[in-house]
């Protein structure tokens, strides 16, 4: 059993898993940067310990200074959150060889999935539908030939990627050339290999992704899909449980689909399919091997703590839902704020001068901010979740409108007004959009 979990992890994520293991009477550590001593992460956990400077390199993927806290404070388990370690595959071989349990999946499968060929090529054999595309690398000698057999417009994308870094569409021959050597330098500009493949470009495709869970002994479940098309520069902004555009048969269709597909794996952990959703067909991109940032939309409709769950199946005790448990009710909608400019995106650090969180009914709210709270400027800008659950879309959308209107967080910008906006929104309102939609809409208001 896990007696102590150190959360490699910061803000508002090692927050949520702070909460979870109170919970289940787990003691927490949690590590912090020079720049972190005052987060709310630090004052909650039982003990904390400093990991060193600002910059991430030197503290929150600092492996060495990570494992040397697990041994001065005994720690016998880590959970990385998101982000970071999560997805570092090398990292949970070292906690493993330490007798530290990674809460996560086997480093065998992070690897598997964190190379997008491969994870591809799994994906595929495990009976999951993929984007038609180019068998493994592309070159830019075969690119002209691939290209023709899936057909125009095709993606160019890097093996290695992450974060949309990397990508680059080619609408026609001619542009194929230029879009292979870009895609490429890029590629090993951000992730240091030039590998790319090739994949038919989608036009309109809604981001639709499954959350599972596997206890790493043949058995998994799955908790529904996330609707994630509302996208800025191919990060995710507002989330929603169910997908507008799914109705309950395809739902259960595909999600049966990915829970097999983790069992024949033997899956350990939560982990999240990801689609693209066009015409009635999903085609797999990706799969992460972690939790994510919008799990909370997850766990409002199912009532389940994926963070426990998590627990659970790394210490053997296995799942505590079967298949036919899982219920899923109501909709919820997860709206990220971040310290930025809500116009132009440029980040806005600084110090909150007043907070104050929403409440009432199918409420909650994920974060580390509080007054007074000075924002440091090396991470990323998100700096809390709002999650907003009601008994229909419809529901919730009045309370996320209601809600909105009660928060406030000033001293510094943010991304709240975004949402005030979209809530207003015909096409949100109707749930009709498509990962383009958010990047056009903002366009058409700096035009006007
Ligand atoms: P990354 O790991 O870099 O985020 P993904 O494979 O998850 O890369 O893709 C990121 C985003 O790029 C998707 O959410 C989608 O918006 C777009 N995208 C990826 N593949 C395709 C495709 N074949 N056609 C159209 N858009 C795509």
């Amino acid at each position: 059993m896990i007696s102590k979990v150190l959360i490699a992890n910061r803000g508002e994520i090692a927050l949520r898993v702070l909460r979870a293991c109170k919970e289940l009477g787990i003691a927490t550590v949690a590590v912090h940067s020079t720049a972190d001593a005052d987060a709310m992460h630090v004052r909650l956990a039982d003990e904390s310990v400093c990991i060193g400077p600002p910059p991430s390199r030197e503290s929150y993927l600092n492996i060495h200074q990570i494992v040397a806290a697990c041994e001065i404070t005994g720690a016998d388990a880590v959970h990385p959150g998101y982000g970071f370690l999560s997805e570092n595959a090398k990292f949970a071989e070292i906690l493993d060889a330490h007798g530290i349990t990674f809460i996560g999946p086997t480093a065998e499968h992070i690897r598997i999935m964190g190379d997008k060929i491969t994870a591809k090529k799994t994906a595929e054999a495990l009976g999951i539908p993929v984007v038609p595309g180019s068998d493994g690398e592309v070159k830019p000698e075969n690119a002209l030939d691939v290209a023709r057999k899936i057909g125009f417009p095709v993606l160019i994308k890097a093996t290695a990627g992450g974060g949309g870094r990397g990508m680059k569409v080619a609408r026609s021959e001619a542009d194929l050339e230029e879009a292979v050597s870009t895609a490429r330098s890029e590629a090993l500009a951000a992730f240091g290999n030039d590998a790319v493949y090739m994949e038919k470009y989608l036009g309109k495709p809604r981001h639709i992704e499954i959350q599972v869970v596997g206890d790493g002994m043949g058995n998994a479940v799955h908790l529904g899909e996330r609707d994630c098309s509302l996208q800025r520069r191919h990060q995710k902004v507002w989330e929603e449980a169910n997908s507008p555009a799914l109705n309950v048969e395809q739902r259960m269709k595909i999600g049966q689909i990915c829970a097999d597909a983790m069992k024949k794996l033997k899956y350990r952990g939560a982990g999240t399919v990801e689609f693209l959703y066009e015409n009635g067909e999903f085609y797999f991109i990706e799969m992460n091997t972690r939790l994510q940032v919008e799990h909370p939309i997850t766990e409002a409709i199912t009532g389940i703590d994926l963070v426990h769950e998590q627990i659970r199946v790394a210490s053997g005790a296995g799942l505590s839902v079967r298949q036919e448990d899982i219920v899923f009710s109501g909709h919820a909608i997860e709206c990220r704020i971040n310290a930025e400019d809500p116009r132009t995106f440029v980040p806005s650090p600084g110090t909150i001068t007043h907070f104050h969180a929403p409440g009432g009914l199918g409420v909650r709210v994920d974060s580390g901010a509080y007054q007074g709270y000075r924002i440091p400027p090396y991470y990323d800008s998100l700096i809390g979740k709002l999650i907003v659950h009601g008994r229909t879309r419809v529901e919730c959308m009045m309370r996320l409108r209601r809600v909105l209107d009660e928060f406030v967080i000033d001293g510094i910008k943010t991304t709240l007004p975004l949402f005030q906006d979209l809530i207003g929104n015909q096409d949100i309102a109707n749930g009709d959009y498509d990962i383009h939609w958010l990047e056009n809409y903002l366009a058409s208001k700096t035009d006007a």
